[in-house]
């Protein structure tokens, strides 16, 4: 009876629905393809997403890096009832508010620091991640356009990097599957080879394959000099991208190359900020402070807000002839307080710390099923933030995304979330809430062999 409400409620929503990141010819089926379930979701309960059919999933992945604190956290939903019934909106063009101010305190606050370098110091705002971005590479433009340096028009990015869906932030993203067809209407972005440690060659460290890339990039900007404003880069980890990770030297060397070159650094943390990795920014650990740093996802909790932070030399951008981007729910006082929650939230319950432990915990569990199954190619981690390869054969290399479908939908089958990375890759990624406890890693892991094991 409910399994049938559940059949009923996706009818009604391939009725009128077209789904973000989706083929919805998967969810029809028809031509001989079986139809790929959607999944409606009833509410959240901790690391667990419950169906309409009453049905529990384990939540392997946050809805992409998103979630922190697990479902219907009480916290944050008293952060936002409180804000709700006290001033939930008003732009930020002209008015004020205690949260839009107290957020940027807070987070210049906590971000990262470099010696030599003056602090991060301001805060833009807008309402996703994609925005987030462009308002990073708009500024930097605008920056030296107001400098008269009107042959700084382009962007160095790295390959197989993500960036958003907007026009500029795909403009400076690498993933075919979103790039391609829009192609022609992006601006001109140069793209450097990733340090990825996965693309190592024979023979070759981690600490190798990104002094290799760093090289590259030397080349590139030295190529071009005088006509770049910015890299933008996501720090350690290309999640989008497939989880790919690479050594902290590559960071470092990119800001020397960039402060050389006097081109502005932007580091998109929108996906790796705020404790999943094991620190509270991926470029903490690693000592680097760039000109930008880009938030969002999890500093909402759910909401939609990002947050842009810069140093002090950006800031004549808007003292001359002002700096007009604006999205209109560009930190309404409902996310910013939510985000003032997220941070005490992280940092009260030492959730870096917890992400790195458990991360460990996690990683440690998918390496013993490496050392089992031969189709597991690659296993990589950073905190919770983990990327799972299935090939045909390892020695090649050759991806099993037919595998790998198979498994997810296993996964799903015995009451588990995963992320399968579109376009033929056969990646898992997995980022479950850092609330989740141990015994539901293990619980996780357990699901995932055995959804292996009867997809094999
Ligand atoms: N940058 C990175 C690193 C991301 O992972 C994402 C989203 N996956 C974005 C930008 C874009 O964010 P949004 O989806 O909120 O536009």
């Amino acid at each position: 009876m409910i399994a049938d409400a559940a059949g009923r409620w996706r009818a009604r929503d391939l009725d009128v629905l077209w789904h973000p990141c989706t083929q919805m010819r998967e969810h029809h089926g028809g031509e001989g393809r079986a139809a790929l379930p959607l999944v409606p979701i009833e509410r959240g309960d901790g690391a667990w997403l419950v169906g309409r059919d009453g049905r529990r999933y384990l939540d392997a992945v946050s809805s992409w890096w998103t979630n922190l604190f697990g479902h219907a956290e009480p916290r944050i939903a008293a952060a936002i009832a409180a804000q709700a019934t006290t001033l939930e909106q008003v732009i930020l063009a002209g008015f004020s508010h205690a949260p839009a101010v107290e957020l940027a305190e807070r987070l210049l606050g906590i971000a990262p620091r470099e010696a030599e370098r003056a602090p991060l110091a301001k805060v833009f705002y807008a309402d996703n991640g994609s925005a987030g971005v462009e308002v990073a590479l708009k500024m930097a433009f605008h920056w030296f356009h107001n400098r008269g340096e009107h042959r700084r028009t382009k962007f160095i990015a790295l390959e197989n990097g993500y960036h958003g869906e907007t026009l500029g932030a795909l403009a400076v993203g690498d993933v075919p599957l979103y790039r391609r067809v829009y192609a022609p209407l992006l601006l001109e972005a140069l793209f450097t080879p990733s340090p990825d440690a996965y693309l190592a060659e024979p023979g070759e460290s981690p600490v190798q394959c990104a002094e290799r890339a760093a090289d590259a990039l030397r080349i590139l900007l030295e190529a071009h000099a005088g006509e770049i404003c910015a890299l933008i880069l996501e720090p350690r980890v290309q999640c989008a991208g497939g989880m790919r990770m690479h050594d902290p030297l590559y960071l470092r060397r990119a800001r020397e190359l960039c402060d050389q070159h006097g081109v502005f650094l932007i580091a998109d943390e929108i996906a790796v900020g705020f404790g999943r990795t094991g620190t509270l920014f991926a470029c903490e650990r690693d000592g680097v402070v760039p000109q930008y740093l880009t938030l969002s996802k999890t500093l909402g909790a759910g909401l939609p807000l990002a947050a842009m932070l810069t140093t002090p030399e950006i800031e004549d951008v808007a003292a001359e002839r002002g700096y007009l981007f604006y999205t209109t729910h560009a930190s309404d006082p409902l996310p910013a307080a939510v985000g003032l929650k997220v941070i005490e939230v992280i940092l009260r319950d030492r959730f870096t710390e917890r992400a790195a432990a458990l991360g460990t915990r996690l990683k440690d569990g998918l390496v013993a099923l490496q050392q089992r199954y031969e189709c597991i190619g690659d296993v990589r981690g950073r905190g919770l933030l983990l990327g799972l390869d299935l090939v045909k054969d390892r020695r090649s290399r050759t991806p099993d995304p037919e595998l790998a479908q198979r498994v997810a939908r296993e996964c799903l089958a015995l009451g588990m979330m995963t992320s399968v990375v579109r376009g033929g890759f056969g990646i898992f990624r997995i980022a479950p809430p850092l609330t989740i406890e141990p015994g539901e890693i293990d619980l996780g892991l357990e699901i995932f062999h055995k959804a292996l094991s009867r997809a094999l």
